[in-house]
């Protein structure tokens, strides 16, 4: 499969296979001008298969690291400009997160107090749970 390069943007490289779309759905990419790729089940040499996103003309300043932290602390991400790699990040599972995660206990205050930031901190790294830091209601990373 041959997919263009992408001249100015972000490659997330060496997703875990399967984990390509859920990490898109977080990034919660709405800018009606961003175009985006997503290729699942690549060939890789590290993982055997692989998920890859590109997403053409991001600002990298704005974009969100953590999300990718978040779904998968072991993708590379590659900024791009000019048609070369200008930097390689590796994200960090975030200590911290604001309106990535959503409450899903039905008695928290978060559902019920519109314009309340939803955040999590890191409860167990290991397990990458979650902790809404209103109810105390634990959040797997690897389970959602
Ligand atoms: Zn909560």
């Amino acid at each position: 499969m041959v997919i263009d390069s992408i001249k100015n943007g972000i490659v997330i490289d060496h997703i875990q296979a399967g984990r390509g779309m859920k990490l898109l759905s977080y990034l919660s990419i709405d800018n009606e001008n961003d175009t985006v790729a997503i290729i699942m089940n690549a060939s890789s040499k590290k993982r055997g298969k692989k998920d890859i996103i590109k997403i053409e003309n991001v600002d990298s300043n704005s974009f969100n690291m953590d999300v990718v932290g978040l779904i998968d602390p072991d993708a590379t991400v590659n900024i791009i400009e000019n048609e070369e790699i200008k930097a390689k990040v590796r994200p960090t599972l975030p200590a911290r997160v604001e309106n990535v995660i959503k409450c899903k206990n039905p008695r928290c205050v978060t559902s019920s107090e519109r314009g309340l930031k939803n955040i999590f901190v890191l409860n167990d790294e290991e397990n990458r749970e979650y902790r809404c830091v209103y109810c105390d209601e634990i959040v797997s990373m690897d389970k959602e």
